[in-house]
């Protein structure tokens, strides 16, 4: 299994790389390339979210408190005095640094759902839907985004099952396939609540003709 360095390190090289081709192609403004970056790197980590001590954990938690901030600070500014801002605000980073980070360790098992390719498209659909409603973002940046993430997630699960594999004696490792899996096999009941969760989830996403578009130009100079 890949740790957590190498995870964050080869998902933040890789979204660059791209980031930097596809800027240079002029298929992205610089401002619009680098949070690409970001986010598949993001994604490299995301797998190992469900791993009770994982650092992965900790910064994502981190990070989901001070958006919650930002977007709390910025939806209250007109509503609360200073005072009470900052009290909502520290409450805001408490709860779901620690709180909402505590119930998701309580019910997630390590390599569980969130180790799977399922997770790794929901996630980006959630984050392609995300940009595009709330963040205003045009359909084809949004589902951009969204690869970007799903390709950071699939890069992780790849390195692990890569490590699985002893290179040197050239034989698998017992985790060899647990890494790179369609759904947590032994939890089908996870796999229909994310499966219920990605239909609810299809209304919000940008236009479908916009990622096939996408995906024909991408292919398109290859054939
Ligand atoms: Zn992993």
């Amino acid at each position: 299994m890949a740790n957590f360095r190498t995870h964050f390190g080869v998902a933040l090289g890789g979204g660059a790389l791209a980031a930097y081709a596809g800027w240079q192609a002029s298929l992205w403004s610089f401002n619009e390339g680098w949070p690409l970056a970001v986010l598949t790197a993001f994604g490299g980590i995301l797998p190992d979210i469900d791993s009770d001590h994982s650092y992965a954990i900790r910064l994502i938690f981190t990070l989901l408190a001070v958006l919650a901030v930002i977007a709390g600070a910025l939806w209250l500014q007109s509503r609360l005095a200073p005072g009470p801002l900052v009290l909502a605000c520290g409450g805001l980073y408490l709860g779901v640094r620690y709180l909402a980070g505590a119930i998701f360790k309580r019910f997630t098992v390590h390599r569980g759902i969130w180790h799977s390719l399922l997770a790794s498209f929901l996630c980006g659909m959630g984050t392609a839907a995300m940009s595009f409603h709330l963040l205003d973002q045009p359909a084809p940046m949004a589902w951009i985004q969204g690869l970007a993430l799903s390709g950071g997630a699939l890069i992780h699960l790849l390195l692990d099952e890569l490590y699985s594999v002893d290179l040197v004696g050239s034989r698998l490792k017992r985790s060899f396939g647990t890494a790179f899996k369609l759904f947590d096999y032994r939890e089908p009941g996870n796999a229909v609540l994310w499966l219920l969760l990605g239909i609810a989830l299809a209304p919000w996403l940008p236009p479908w003709a916009t990622l096939l578009e996408l995906v024909s130009r991408g292919v398109a100079p290859w054939l």
